[in-house]
């Protein structure tokens, strides 16, 4: 992003040479590409089905408004190339493509190729079901790349319903080795990193995304920190914007549990863990995939003032980061 203002202004205040106005001018094209929030909470969205809960009806009421809040996912955006990526397909999935608001996207999702790839990290419901929408009694989608590790493409090639958006040409799988850059177009390039997670059918990963001047790192689901063969404050001071699990926010809202069997680390520690490289500004740090139970889905709220208070954010749908 600093090197993005440094152009504009060198463009701003200077007669340019043609090649280099040329360079510049891409590379403000280039500067363009960006993340879009399309969702922010956990699986089973907000609010939940059959929960008539306050905070749920609160959720109801955003929705009612039109500021609901969706499944975490993302859309990776190039608007002068018109090239779309969506990162996992969720239950909400029909909803949250109404956040793509590029026009470019709605001519792209009329000839049934709305996107140039699926990045799906595991075969929890939240994160791939979506996908049945885009088969034949939905969208009908067109030979779509679906990149996702190898063990989740076997998952999909091999169980029904999914099978049946392979053999019917809806989706393309494309599996991707681990910790290696995959280049996917001129302006896009992917990373996976295997992340310890309840994996009953394939296994869990989060992407790193890397564009022409930023980074952002996707992992909503995550066992514990401290499970993982990297160490989070680590990796995340190498990139621009991380989102991550922040399925819950304390064990006050799991009666009768201990941290050892929630399976998902705590906002808390997860702030605990990751605030030197807040302080440092080293990275944006926001929590998605946020439970029903969770009180930092209070708008308002003490909880949302310490994430806050503390230099991290709550993502929320509709927030972009350039890439
Ligand atoms: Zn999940
Ligand atoms: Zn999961």
């Amino acid at each position: 992003m600093r090197r993005r203002h440094f152009l504009s202004a060198l463009a701003a205040t200077a007669s340019l040479p043609p090649a280099l106005g040329a360079a510049l001018a891409r590379g403000r094209r280039a500067a363009d590409v960006y993340a879009l929030v399309l969702g922010s909470v956990q699986d089973a969205g907000f609010p939940q089905v059959g929960c008539y809960t306050a905070r749920c009806d609160a959720g109801r009421a955003l929705m009612d408004a039109g500021r609901g809040r969706y499944v975490s996912s993302l859309a990776l955006v190039e608007p002068a190339a018109e090239r779309f990526y969506l990162v996992d397909a969720t239950p909400d999935i029909t909803r949250q493509l109404d956040l793509i608001a590029e026009p470019g996207f709605r001519r792209r999702a009329a000839q049934r190729r709305p996107f140039d790839g699926i990045f799906l990290t595991h075969a929890h419901i939240g994160h791939y079901a979506g996908l049945a929408m885009l088969g034949r009694e939905g969208m009908g989608m067109q030979e779509t790349p679906v990149y996702c590790s190898q063990a989740m493409a076997g998952f999909l090639a091999s169980n029904f319903p999914w099978r049946l958006l392979v053999d019917q040409g809806h989706v393309a799988l494309r599996p991707l080795a681990f910790d290696q850059w995959h280049r996917i177009d001129p302006l896009l390039e992917v990373q996976l990193w295997k992340v310890p997670h309840r994996d009953e059918l394939a296994d869990t990963v989060g992407f790193v995304f890397r564009g022409p001047e930023a980074s952002v790192l996707f992992l909503p689901d995550i066992n514990a920190w401290s499970l993982w063969d990297r160490q989070v404050a680590e990796v995340v001071a190498g990139i621009d914007v991380a989102l991550l699990d922040g399925t819950f926010w304390s064990l006050d809202e799991l009666p009768g549990r201990t941290a050892a069997e929630v399976p998902h680390p705590l906002m808390t520690q997860t702030m605990d863990a990751l605030q030197g490289v807040v302080n440092r500004k080293e990275a944006r740090v926001l929590l998605t995939h946020l439970n029903n139970s969770n009180p930092a889905l209070d708008d308002g709220g003490p909880q949302q003032a310490e994430v806050a208070r503390r230099g991290f954010e709550i993502a929320r749908e509709g927030m972009r980061f350039g890439l």
